[in-house]
This record gives structure tokens, C-alpha cells and sequence, in this order.
């Protein structure tokens, strides 16, 4: 029978440093609950740039389409991505593979983002960045929603 492969994470940067939320968020106690999960089983974890934050530093909150009208934002965004790759490149070969993106962010969703004053369906630019570089399963962090999302994140690492 085939070994099950191991597990390797890729984590939105604001998962374990809070301080690089828009809007100075901070949601006491999910990094830690995060980690507690995390900690419970065998897995890689990498913990991802936050594309925002080296990019503007603190900063109030921005709807997708206003990110991408900043000057230089969307070229950014790929060389950033190429670092990564290089950086991780041996490290996944062979992995199952899995981002833990953020919901509703303009850079780390993976379902909807906010366009203008509407949630509407769709990616966040630094997750569409990655994918074309590497090839990840995607689950939501929802700072508003912490134990739906431990609950997704568990049943991953749970699977064989
Ligand atoms: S969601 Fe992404 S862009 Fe926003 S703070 Fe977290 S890591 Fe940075």
C-alpha cells in the first residue's frame, strides 16, 4: 500500500502575527487555537509573507478592487510569489499540500472577496498569484468564525 503523504502548510502570514491586519484587527485567542490544532499533528508548516504589509506597512482596510489600482501592487505580488516557490520548492516536492487563506481578504481569500461595497464570489489577488506557481488545497481562516474553521483545517490533517 501506498505511504500516505505527508502533510505541509502553507499559513496567511496574520495567522500567527496578528499585528499585520488592515484596520489594526486583532481577534484574541485564534492564533493560539490555531496553533493548539496544528501542534496535535505531524506537519510542516510555512508561514507565508504578508503581501499587504511589506507592501504599505500599517493600513486601514481596502476592498479588492481598490488594491489593485495601487501603483506597483500587481507587479509586486509575482516576484513575491517567485520567492516563495524558489524558497519551498524542495521542501513540497511529494507533499500534500494545503494553504490556510483568509476570508474575505482582498490578497488571502479563497472564495469571496469584497468589490466596491459588495462580497462578491471570487480570490484574493496573492492566493491567485501562488496558484500559478504552486498547486495547493485551499481552506478559509474566518477570524469570525474560528471553530468552523479549526473544524476544515482538522479534517485535512486528519485524512490519510
Ligand atoms: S489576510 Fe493576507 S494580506 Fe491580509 S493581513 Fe493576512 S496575510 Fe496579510
Amino acid at each position: 500500500m501506498e505511504k500516505n503523504r505527508e502533510k505541509f502548510v502553507f499559513l496567511s502570514h496574520c495567522l500567527l502575527n496578528q499585528l499585520v491586519r488592515a484596520g489594526d484587527s486583532f481577534t484574541s485567542g485564534a492564533t493560539c487555537k490555531l496553533l493548539e490544532l496544528l501542534s496535535g499533528y505531524s506537519v510542516y508548516i510555512y508561514q507565508l509573507p504578508c503581501p499587504e504589509y511589506l507592501f504599505l506597512g500599517k493600513r486601514s482596510k481596502k476592498t479588492q478592487d481598490v488594491w489593485e489600482k495601487i501603483p506597483g501592487f500587481k507587479e509586486f505580488l509575482p516576484s513575491l510569489a517567485m520567492e516563495v516557490e524558489k524558497r519551498t520548492r524542495q521542501l513540497i516536492e511529494n507533499k500534500d499540500l494545503l494553504m490556510i487563506g483568509i476570508a474575505r481578504s482582498p490578497c488571502c481569500a479563497a472564495t469571496r472577496v469584497y468589490r466596491g461595497c459588495k462580497l462578491v464570489e471570487g480570490r484574493g489577488l496573492w492566493v491567485l498569484e501562488l496558484e500559478k506557481r504552486i498547486n495547493f488545497n485551499i481552506i478559509e481562516f474566518d477570524f469570525k468564525n474560528i471553530d468552523e474553521s479549526l473544524h476544515k483545517i482538522r479534517e485535512f490533517l486528519k485524512k490519510g
